[in-house]
C-alpha cells in the first residue's frame, strides 16, 4: 500500500468528524514506519491535521515548535523513553491532550504512561475506528476553554496552567487525577461537591462504574497533602467528607 500521505491534506475527506469543535491538530509521535503511516493517514482522511515524528526528540521539538492539541504518543522510541516524553509534554502544555500507544501486553507501560500526564492510551495494533472515537469524546469533554488559572486557599495553592500545587514553598506531588480532584475542590473551596460532580469534572460525564476511583484518588490527595503541610509546619487543607453527598474542602483555621 502506497497510498501519499499528502494526498489527503489537499481536497478528498472520507470520513470528516462531525463538527468542527471536534477537529484537533495531532502530534503522532511514533517510530514504526507502518503504524504510523497508518494512523497518519487516517487521522488526516478523517479531517484531524496531523504532523507525523519518528523520534522523541523530534515530537518534543515539533511539540515546542507548534503546540498541539492532541498528542498520540508511541512509548517504545528510539532515541528516548517515551514516558520521558511523556512527562515533558505535560510539563510544558497542561491542556494537551495526550493518548499513549503500548503493545497489548505492556500493562505496567499504561499505569507508568498515565502516571507521566498521559489522558488514555490505545493498544496495538491500533483500530483506527477506536482511536477517532476516543478522540471524539476527549475532545467534546474538555472544549478549549481555559480552567481557572491558579486557586489559593489559605497556605494551599494549585495552579492549573502549571499543573503544579504547593502548600507555602513545599512542592506538593500530585498525580493528574488528584490534581484535577484538588482543583474541583479548590475553585469551590467552602462548599459541599456532590460525588456525582466530581466524578464529572474529573473523570468523565458518562461515568457508570464504580465510584471507588475516586476514594483511592481522594484518599492518595489527602495523603499527599498532609505530607507536605507538614514538611512545610502548616495545618493540611481539611478535606471534610459529606456522607451520602461529597466533599467540601475549607481553608485550614489559621492561628494555633
Ligand atoms: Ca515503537
Amino acid at each position: 500500500m502506497t497510498r501519499d500521505v499528502a494526498s489527503y491534506t489537499g481536497g478528498v475527506v472520507p470520513h470528516p468528524a462531525q463538527n468542527s469543535e471536534e477537529i484537533a491538530d495531532v502530534l503522532l509521535i511514533e517510530d514504526d514506519e507502518e503504524i504510523g503511516r497508518q494512523i497518519a493517514d487516517g487521522l488526516r482522511a478523517a479531517g484531524h491535521p496531523t504532523r507525523w515524528s519518528r523520534t522523541g526528540y523530534g515530537g518534543l521539538a515539533e511539540a515546542e515548535r507548534h503546540p498541539p492539541r492532541v498528542v498520540l504518543l508511541d512509548l517504545g522510541l528510539p532515541d528516548i523513553d517515551g514516558v520521558d516524553v511523556a512527562r515533558r509534554l505535560r510539563a510544558g502544555n497542561s491542556n494537551l491532550l495526550m493518548i499513549i500507544l503500548t503493545a497489548r501486553t505492556d500493562e505496567m507501560d499504561v499505569v507508568v504512561g498515565l502516571d507521566a500526564g498521559a489522558d488514555d492510551y490505545l493498544t496495538k495494533p491500533v483500530s483506527l475506528t477506536v482511536l477517532l472515537a476516543r478522540l471524539r469524546a476527549h475532545l467534546r469533554h474538555r472544549p478549549g476553554t481555559a480552567p481557572p488559572e491558579a486557586v489559593a486557599v489559605g497556605p494551599l495553592s494549585v495552579d492549573a496552567a502549571a499543573r503544579r500545587c504547593r502548600i507555602s514553598d513545599v512542592e506538593v506531588d500530585l498525580r493528574a487525577k488528584e490534581l484535577d480532584l484538588l482543583l474541583a475542590l479548590a475553585t469551590r473551596a467552602g462548599t459541599a461537591v456532590t460525588r456525582e460532580d466530581l466524578m464529572a469534572t474529573v473523570w468523565d460525564e458518562n461515568w457508570f462504574g464504580s465510584t471507588k476511583t475516586l476514594d483511592v484518588t481522594m484518599a492518595a490527595l489527602r495523603h499527599r497533602l498532609a505530607l507536605a503541610a507538614d514538611i512545610a509546619g502548616v495545618t493540611p487543607p481539611i478535606i471534610t467528607t459529606l456522607r451520602g453527598h461529597g466533599y467540601r474542602l475549607d481553608p485550614p483555621e489559621l492561628g494555633e
